[in-house]
């Protein structure tokens, strides 16, 4: 007789790994390869209803992130299933008593006792598959192709890029004249199955390695409305070909023959005056820029911010940290404020002062423009042309050099072409820097960037 108790079989089922479980109950209904990806990032022809596509293919059944312990999934057709009980019985046509019964069997819960067998199967222990990366070239085709697609910001078809800085009191201003920032109408986003999810606009942004050569691109995807694209990542970086990396082994600036490990960043704009600020997210520095004038690089996360290394020319870096709940933000800025000081330059972080809310994971410099303008920051600026009257030199990469000598680069991201400073509220008189290298035609340029 069938004397299963529904919570001994779900504790018994959640012990041994409900996924398990699903792979020798109803692995053959479903496509194998989303038993070897984690809970929720594989996909399946529904099981249930199987698919409306007339090729018989389809990926509108997933499990849920937290399958191994609820056993539960979804179909975008069919709906929820809370749990692994009500997912067996909707895709094998059992009752809830079977359905107990086939649970138990797996896992080895005898059903006269409802106890536990000592000879009960262990669970599969499932390999963990690397996905492939994908080949340079079809990477660096990937980069090209977006970016051949795209058009400056400010182009009229740009729309959605300006409602959205809008929407945040930000202004498209500071990077008009930037080669490394470009828009795409309607980009791709694919999710990590390989799925094409939908065409959005997206804000497409070059992102460096540390020494200053193109890497890769940060994409920001947004809706007509100027909001952040309803999907699971709106920001995303994308692959990166196999000779760069975001975080590389670079030369102490200061120690030879010692190496530290350099994170990539946006060149977003050039130092002035031999002053730099750094922050996490563009938004931030854009918000910094607006706020003070200073030119501000953002470099995407906190893990590759903490690695920044001020390129040449730059005497003293700002950093505009992140006031996470989590103190990550915090850390990463006095890390790097440690490290520039150890690299010889002078450095010092600025944190929002205000306090984080309850609903919020954190507050950054973006908030405090949004909240109080100008007058929620420093007044670094003034207090910094007295320490530093120098006259500005030319900020290239720090490694312009080597690169050139040994490593042959793919053009390095000059001087931006417009003098992005200018006319931001009347906080800066003086023109933008001097191009250092020679101005070729806007196609030339984008080229030249886009040579991954
Ligand atoms: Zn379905």
């Amino acid at each position: 007789m069938n004397t299963l108790k529904a919570d001994d079989v779900r504790n018994a089922a959640q012990k041994h790994g409900w996924m398990d479980i699903h792979e020798r109950l109803i692995g053959n209904r479903l496509d194998g390869r989303i038993f070897q990806k984690a809970p929720g990032r594989g996909r399946s022809v529904c099981p249930i209803h199987g698919t409306s596509k007339s090729n018989g293919r389809g990926d509108g059944f997933r499990f849920f992130k937290d399958a191994e312990t609820s056993g539960g999934g979804v179909c975008n057709t069919c709906g929820k299933f809370a749990d692994g009980f009500r997912l067996l019985m909707a895709i094998e046509g059992w009752t809830f008593p079977q359905t107990l019964e086939e649970v138990a069997k797996v896992v080895g819960l005898d059903v006269g006792s409802g106890r536990v067998r000592k000879d009960a199967p262990p669970p599969r222990v499932r390999p963990k598959v690397e996905a492939k990366p994908p080949n340079d070239t079809f990477i660096r085709n990937l980069l090209r192709r977006a970016w051949a697609e795209a058009v400056p910001v400010t182009d009229p078809l740009a729309a959605p890029l300006m409602r959205y800085l809008m929407r945040r009191k930000l202004s498209i201003e500071p990077i008009a004249g930037l080669k490394n920032f470009r828009f795409h109408p309607s980009l791709d986003y694919v999710d990590d199955d390989g799925v094409v999810v939908g065409q959005f606009p997206a804000l497409l942004m070059g992102v460096s390695d540390a020494l200053g050569r193109p890497a890769t691109i940060h994409r920001t995807y947004l809706t007509e409305n100027g909001e952040k694209a309803p999907v699971e990542e709106p920001k995303k970086v994308f692959p990166l070909p196999n000779d760069r990396s975001l975080v590389m082994p670079v030369e102490h600036p200061r120690f030879d023959g010692m190496m530290v490990d350099g994170g990539g960043f946006i060149r977003m704009g050039e130092p002035q005056a031999g002053v730099l600020g750094v922050a996490e997210g563009f938004e931030t520095a854009l918000a910094v820029h607006l706020a003070t004038g200073m030119t501000v690089w953002p470099c995407v996360c906190a893990d590759l911010m903490e690695r920044f290394i001020p390129p040449e020319g730059v005497e003293q870096i700002v950093v505009w940290g992140d006031l996470d709940r989590s103190g990550r933000g915090r850390e990463a800025a006095q890390r790097l404020k440690a490290s520039a000081w150890d690299m010889g330059r002078k450095a010092l972080v600025f944190m929002p002062s205000l306090s984080i809310p309850d609903n919020a994971k954190g507050i950054d410099w973006h908030d405090v423009w949004v909240m109080h303008g100008q007058a929620g920051f420093p007044r670094f600026r003034t207090e910094q042309r007295a320490v530093m009257p120098m006259a500005v030199g030319d900020a290239g990469p720090r490694y312009t050099d080597r690169v050139e000598r040994n490593l042959q680069p793919i053009h390095v991201q000059g001087p931006c072409s417009t003098p992005q400073s200018e006319g931001i509220r009347g906080l800066i008189a003086e023109p933008s820097m001097r191009s250092a290298a020679p101005r070729t035609g806007l196609l030339g340029r984008l080229r030249n960037f886009v040579k991954f």
